[in-house]
């Protein structure tokens, strides 16, 4: 299974995510779970609104490289702006996991490097495969590792229907 996490903290964030969530339906990224959307405190750069975050499963013939290219497209014409790293962004798209590939590239690492410590993906990435094992661990127990801190800074709200 292919695994994507949606953030967005800039204007109208619901409807930032359904729109990237349309395109990348309409790009034939065929959605087949959603989790719901979180709303999470910002990550390094803290002085920025707070981020609405979820986690999709999908399903495509398409190579990662492809995919990679596909969202890239979309975070462009959704008018992603970006003033500096970590800072505030209209829509950031990653690649989690890709059918349990293990990719280097120049333009791609997965598993994302950093899911592991981020209780923005991994609290919606949980909630739609909780039994899914990355290196060994399943999604569940590396999101009951986090420090509770961590894991209090990200509090579930609603489906995205009844956000937007
Ligand atoms: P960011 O938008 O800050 O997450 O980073 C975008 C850059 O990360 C792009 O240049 C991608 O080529 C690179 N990248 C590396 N691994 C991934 C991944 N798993 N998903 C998305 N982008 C990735």
């Amino acid at each position: 299974m292919i695994y994507v996490a949606l953030g967005a903290n800039i204007g109208e964030r619901a409807k930032q995510l359904l729109e990237a969530i349309q395109a990348m339906e309409k790009a034939g990224l065929h959605i087949t779970k959603q989790s719901s959307v979180y709303e999470t405190a910002p990550v390094g750069f803290v002085d920025q609104p707070s981020f609405y975050n979820m986690v999709v499963e999908v399903e495509t013939t398409l190579s990662a490289d492809v995919v990679l290219e596909y969202l890239q497209r979309i975070e462009l014409k959704l008018g992603r702006e970006r003033l500096f790293k970590n800072g505030p962004r209209t829509i950031d798209l990653d690649i989690l996991l890709f059918n349990g590939e293990d990719i280097q590239s120049k333009h791609l690492t997965v598993p994302h490097p950093r899911m592991h410590e981020r209780a923005f993906v991994l609290a919606p990435l949980e909630e739609i495969a909780p039994d899914v094992e990355v290196k060994g661990m399943t999604i569940r127990q590396l999101f009951m590792n986090l420090p509770d801190a961590d894991r209090q800074d990200v509090v579930r709200l609603q489906t995205l229907v009844n956000l937007v």
